[in-house]
C-alpha cells in the first residue's frame, strides 16, 4: 500500500501530492519480472497514474496512459482508477541498456519517440482524452509537458525509481506540484524555486526524508493545509467475464479460427499472472454469443 499525501496552499492556489510507491512498483516488477530500465519506465509511469488516480472526484472514474514510443520497451500501459487501484505492463519487460554515462538508468533511450496520451474516463458520455509527442521519453517531463500543453497547467512533475543490485525496487516515488487557475506571479516564483531546490525524488527517499517534510519543504513560505490521503496499490481487476467480452468481441470469423485450428484458448491477462483457459465448448458458446449480437 501506498499512502498518497495531499495538501493545498491555504489560499487555494497550489495543490502538492507527494507518494512513496515503493510498494506497487515492486509489486509490478514481480508480477512482470522486469529488468531494471524497464522497472524504472513502468514504476514512473505507475506512480504518476497513481498521482493522477488521486486526483479524481469518483471511486468509478478511471485514467489510462499509453506511452508509445519507438525504443526497445514497446508501449508502456498503466491505467488506475479513483479507488485506489493501479496497474500496468510493459510490452518488453526484459530489455537491457547500458547505463548512461552519470551512471543512471537510460530510461529515455529505451522509450524513445513517439507519444505520450491520457484518457479519463469521468462518467461523461465521452471519455477526455488528450495526446502530445515525448519530449525526452524520461517520463516525469513529459508528464510536465502534457500539462503544460494539453491542460495549461504549470506543473513540475519529479519522479523516481532506484533499482537495487538484487534489481528489487529499492525507492520509487513521486511529487506533483500543480499551480491552479489565478496564481499569482509571485506564489509561482516561490514555488519555483522551492521545487527547484529540491534534490531527486530517489534522493530525498534515499536521505530519510519523510513525505510531511518534503511538503512541507514546497510550500515553504507559505501556509498550507493536508487533505485527505489516499491509499494506491497495484491491483488488477480482470476476471472470466471481462476476458469472455473481449473474446467475443474478436467476432465470429477469428473466433471460428480458434475452435478449428486450437480447439481451445488460453489469455493471459496483460497486467497479472492470471491464466484464463477455454475448452472448445466454451469457444462454441461465445461463438453463438458472438453471432447474436
Ligand atoms: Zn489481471
Amino acid at each position: 500500500m501506498s499512502k498518497i499525501y495531499k495538501a493545498i496552499d491555504s489560499q487555494g492556489l497550489v495543490r502538492v501530492f507527494f507518494v512513496d510507491s515503493r510498494d506497487m512498483v515492486e509489486t509490478a516488477r514481480k508480477i512482470h519480472n522486469t529488468s531494471p530500465v524497464a522497472t524504472a519506465a513502468l514504476g514512473r509511469t505507475l506512480t504518476m497514474t497513481a498521482l493522477i488516480g488521486s486526483g479524481m472526484k469518483d471511486k468509478e472514474d478511471t485514467v489510462s496512459v499509453f506511452i508509445k514510443g519507438d525504443g526497445p520497451l514497446g508501449q508502456i500501459v498503466t491505467t488506475a482508477n479513483g479507488n485506489g487501484a493501479v496497474k500496468g505492463y510493459v510490452a518488453n519487460p526484459a530489455v537491457h541498456l547500458p547505463l548512461k554515462s552519470n551512471g543512471k538508468l537510460d530510461v529515455g533511450a529505451a522509450v524513445g519517440k513517439g507519444s505520450l496520451s491520457i484518457t479519463m474516463d469521468l462518467g461523461l458520455k465521452e471519455p477526455y482524452c488528450g495526446q502530445v509527442p515525448l519530449v525526452t521519453g524520461e517520463i516525469a517531463e513529459d508528464f510536465t509537458y502534457y500539462y503544460a500543453k494539453s491542460q495549461q497547467i504549470p506543473t513540475a512533475i519529479s519522479l523516481g525509481v532506484l533499482v537495487d543490485r538484487d534489481y528489487s525496487v529499492k525507492r520509487s516515488g513521486g511529487l506533483f506540484v500543480q499551480l491552479m487557475p489565478g496564481c499569482d506571479d509571485e506564489t509561482a516564483a516561490l514555488i519555483e524555486k522551492n521545487v527547484t531546490e529540491l534534490p531527486s525524488v530517489t534522493t530525498m527517499l534515499e536521505e530519510g526524508m519523510t513525505p510531511d517534510l518534503i511538503v512541507t519543504s514546497v510550500f515553504a513560505g507559505l501556509f498550507f493545509k493536508y487533505l485527505d490521503d489516499d491509499e494506491y496499490s497495484y491491483k488488477c481487476d480482470c476476471s472470466r467475464e471481462k476476458i469472455e467480452r473481449a473474446l467475443i468481441s474478436l467476432g465470429e470469423k477469428e473466433l471460428k479460427n480458434m475452435i478449428e485450428e486450437d480447439h481451445k484458448a488460453e489469455v493471459t491477462c496483460r497486467f497479472c499472472p492470471e491464466v484464463y483457459k477455454f475448452t472448445e465448448f466454451d469457444l462454441i458458446n461465445l461463438l453463438n454469443k458472438a453471432k447474436n449480437k
